[in-house]
């Protein structure tokens, strides 16, 4: 099959999320599968900034973006790092993607975005047919490529080979939908028909990803379980109704971690490597370097509980706050470490508790790729209690290092995390702890779990950590996976062509 994927992320040209080390890695796993995978994104700064081997291409066109608005653009081409069977094509259009950020700055998102993301959907379209292949599958990710299916759709005077492709739209955050007044429809070069309840209409605005759910062959999530908990009123950040609708076309499938990176074998960026076997050591080292680097107080005996991630209320600030001010404040015997950055009301309130309880409590505020690494590899166990959780990646490193990881039992937290019940221990899946109830005490009631497994059954603690370190969550797995949804995908399509011709 010749696929492409159109995204506005990929590692390591463009990063804000998830998104980039999806696309970053899943393209190149799907060609090692025997199948040929080329990129389409915008030429933001950041893929100039990311010296990765960019080239012009004497391909250029341009995009009538109003009645008195033409709009050009050039090809540039590069190849995914380490996957050289893999071209990536960037959209170069200086106006609207050569900017500080992707999609806005502190002060919030370019007023702009509605356009910039209508070309860069009409523009992907364009260079689809430029590109020189036949494509079976086109692989949308988010809202910023939600238009695409309806663009392919509606637009009749397209190559026969493109409109008969099938298009797949994955979801890797539902709360981020391109939702714009009504007054910016112009710019999606659609026809008014396609203002509708139906398609791109949304409570009289326009809505990117609505209209990608609503026109994909396909659509998936990043988790199984996110892919149900999306349907509910809960979850379904008011697209629910849509997404019932759309039922029989979504499923879920779990992203992988990369393995090259994150393997406490070889992971570079720890003071001691190790694997299944010794492990003990190993992240022995690795605690004894964290709390001399933080000046703790350096015991094994005293259990290490590790954060890694956005200050953001998704990730459950508002239950870890008060359980960690308890430990401290009570002088429980665990010492913490948080690395992260974001909202400035949690990161003041973790300086406060920093300068309060330095000798229990290690902080740092920002991003730091080799300090995540080695709270993975030297904690006890990682907390994550986000209130909703697409998949998750820190959990899956935590298992892969040894760390039991304590989570909240939704999307791909529930559906990588085994909960440690008596039958769980019985059976060997056990893996982490959930938190069975989404409040302060529930996380502290968590936590108090493993510490009393970890104090008091040593032998059963041992099993859940080789368990969590023996599982496969590499891409291959879930390459093979989008692989099978691709070819059900093109069956269903021809399927449909047949009875409609
Ligand atoms: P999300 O995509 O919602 O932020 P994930 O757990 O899926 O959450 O992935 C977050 C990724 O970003 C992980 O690789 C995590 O280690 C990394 N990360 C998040 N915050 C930081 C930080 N402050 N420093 C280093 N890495 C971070």
């Amino acid at each position: 099959m010749n696929i492409v994927y159109l995204t506005t992320e990929a590692v390591p040209y463009a990063k804000t999320g998830g998104l980039a080390d999806v696309c970053g890695t899943l393209p190149s796993r799907v060609a090692a599968l025997g199948h040929r995978a080329a990129i389409i994104m915008p030429a933001f700064r950041s893929v100039y900034e990311s010296h990765a081997g960019v080239e012009p291409t004497d391909i250029s066109f341009a995009i009538p973006m109003s009645p008195r608005k033409l709009v050009g653009c050039r090809l540039l081409r590069g190849r995914l790092p380490g996957a050289n069977d893999v071209p990536v094509w960037f959209i170069d259009q200086p106006q609207y993607f050569d900017r500080e950020s992707l999609y806005g700055t502190a002060t919030g998102d370019y007023p702009d975005n509605a356009e910039r993301f209508s070309f860069f959907c009409r523009a992907a379209i364009q260079a689809m047919q430029r590109i020189g292949w036949s494509i079976d599958i086109v692989h949308c990710n988010d809202w910023q490529t939600g238009l695409v299916p309806t663009l392919l759709d509606a637009d009749k005077k397209l190559p026969s080979s493109l409109r008969d492709s099938a298009t797949l739209m994955t979801i890797h955050n539902l709360a981020y939908q391109g939702n714009f007044p009504k007054s910016e429809f112009p710019w999606t070069g659609l026809d008014w028909m396609h203002f509708n309840q139906n398609e791109i209409e949304f409570y009289d605005r326009v809505n990117f990803l609505k209209t990608g759910i609503a026109s994909a062959d396909m659509i998936t999530t990043v988790s199984p379980r996110y892919s149900e908990e999306i349907q509910t009123a809960e979850h379904g950040c008011g697209l629910e109704s849509v997404l019932q609708n759309a039922a029989d076309r979504i499923s879920g499938i779990t992203n992988g971690i990369d393995q090259s990176i994150w393997n406490p074998k070889t992971d570079t960026k720890l003071a001691a490597n190790y694997d299944l076997r010794s492990w003990q050591q190993g992240k022995q080292a690795n605690k004894c370097s964290l709390q001399q680097q933080f000046a703790l107080e350096q015991n094994d005996a005293i259990p290490l509980i590790g954060l890694v991630g956005r200050l953001a209320e998704q990730k459950g600030w508002d239950l870890i706050l008060p359980v960690l001010r308890w430990h401290l404040s009570e002088h429980r015997p665990t010492q913490w470490i948080v690395l992260g950055s974001g909202d400035g009301q949690y990161e003041h309130e973790l300086r406060e508790l920093e300068k309060e309880y330095p000798n229990q409590f290690a902080l740092h505020i920002g991003f730091s790729d080799v300090l995540a690494h080695r709270i993975e590899a030297g904690s006890d166990v990682f907390v994550m209690p986000s209130h909703y959780e697409p998949c998750g990646l820190n959990q899956l490193y935590s298992l892969r290092y040894g760390t039991i990881p304590i989570v909240t039992p939704t999307g791909g937290l529930s559906d990588t995390v085994v909960d440690c019940r008596d039958e769980t221990l019985a059976d060997g899946t056990a893996t982490g702890f959930y938190v069975r109830e989404i409040t302060p005490h529930g996380l502290d009631n968590a936590i108090g779990r493993a510490l009393y497994l970890r104090y008091h059954n040593p032998q059963h603690w041992l099993q859940l950590i080789e368990t969590g370190m023996a599982q496969d969550w590499s891409w291959r797995k879930s390459a093979m996976e989008y692989e099978s949804l691709y070819a059900k995908t093109l069956t269903l399509k021809s399927a449909t062509k047949r009875s409609e011709s």
